[in-house]
């Protein structure tokens, strides 16, 4: 069978990957979205009521005008917005597809791109695959337990249940604050001296007004260090505790997935931080025409980039893609 043969092959149909597409059209180019889940599969997987910290002007793509409620979008905005995009556009994109492979064809520029549906040929490729796959674990004693979740979906669940939320930064804060106030024991586990500083402006009163009213318990220079079915154990600075616990979040970040880029070749700094190689003014990688878009390119600094800073990277990249035809 024939295998099909695209310029451009876009892995990871999110924010950053749809903004690609849409500049692919713009400039002509044939491509395909090969997508692991469903359409801005990251965004689904966030929390049901989570608000975004942008205005929704700073999370449109394509010029196409994203029209919220608030001046901040909700999730189910957000969803509508990119799915209409996609719609109206008729973006080309196969949804539950992970891409496992990409190989240079030998005596050849192009590339092979396989998934457990099939093959491609791509001229040029585009890594969008964001960094919201794979949690930074705690690699403690207990993390495996059932009752342990590194995502955070909605309170309801945790309603009369004594929880344990580890770290201080949004999703942390929001899961505190939502499962509290849906009748939960919060305990919250922060490894500095207070919430983080990049804690949405109009949250941050909230949780730091219940931590010092006591409404939510919270340990600071303190880690989590052994998880057990009923209990957890503080690492605090007056000596370890011990706590009666139902569940914990540990909402401790998460990370690229380091070794599919390698595995194609892209080579990171040797440093904690993992920095992907990459043109900072093409985004074309140490690998001929295989490019970087969107949050993946910050490595192990999951805060440098954003929807709202990194959708330059569609023109970046398709204007390079562009000049070389
Ligand atoms: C809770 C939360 C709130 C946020 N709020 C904001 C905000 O207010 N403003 C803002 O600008 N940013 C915000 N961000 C960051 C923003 O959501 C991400 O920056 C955004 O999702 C990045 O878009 P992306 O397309 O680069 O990556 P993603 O949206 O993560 O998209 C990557 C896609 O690649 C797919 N994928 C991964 N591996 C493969 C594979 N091997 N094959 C095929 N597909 C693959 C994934 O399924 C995913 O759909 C927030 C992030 C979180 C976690």
């Amino acid at each position: 069978m024939e295998i099909p043969a695209y310029s451009l092959v876009i892995v990871g149909g999110g924010p950053i990957g749809l903004a690609c597409a849409l500049e692919a059209q713009v400039k002509g180019i044939d491509y395909v979205i090969l997508e692991k889940g469903c359409l801005v599969n990251s965004l689904y997987h966030y929390p049901s009521g989570m608000t975004f910290f942008s205005t929704s002007e700073r999370l449109e793509i394509g010029g196409i005008p994203f029209v919220s409620n608030s001046v901040k979008p909700v999730r189910m905005e957000a969803l509508e917005y990119y799915r209409r995009v996609a719609l109206s556009r008729e973006v080309n994109i196969r949804l539950f597809e992970p891409v496992e492979q990409i190989k240079q064809l030998s005596g050849s520029a192009n590339y092979l791109v396989t998934t457990p549906k099939g093959q491609y040929q791509a001229t040029n490729i585009i890594i969008a695959t964001g960094f919201y796959d794979i949690p930074n674990l705690m690699h403690i004693p207990g993390e495996q337990l059932p009752k342990v979740k590194h995502y955070y979906h909605e309170p309801h669940p945790y309603a009369f249940q004594k929880v344990v939320v580890i770290g201080a930064a949004n999703s942390a804060v929001d899961a505190a604050l939502e499962t509290y106030r849906k009748g939960a024991a919060v305990t919250m586990v922060i490894q500095g001296a207070g919430v983080g500083e990049r804690v949405k402006y109009w949250v941050k009163p909230d949780i730091e007004n219940r931590i010092k009213e006591g409404s939510i318990k919270a340990y600071f220079h303190s880690h989590l260090s052994a998880i057990s079915e009923k209990t957890v154990t503080i690492r605090t600075p007056q000596g370890p505790i011990t706590i009666d616990n139902d569940w914990v979040l540990a909402m401790t970040g998460y990370q690229p997935n380091f070794a599919f880029l390698e595995s194609i070749g892209i080579k990171l700094s040797d440093d904690s931080l993992r920095l992907p190689a990459y043109d900072h003014e093409t985004m074309e990688t140490n690998m001929p025409n295989i490019y970087l878009a969107g949050v993946v390119c910050g490595g192990m600094n999951t805060h440098k980039w954003f929807i709202e800073n990194s959708r330059i990277h569609a023109s970046q990249i398709l204007n390079h893609i562009d000049r070389k035809r």
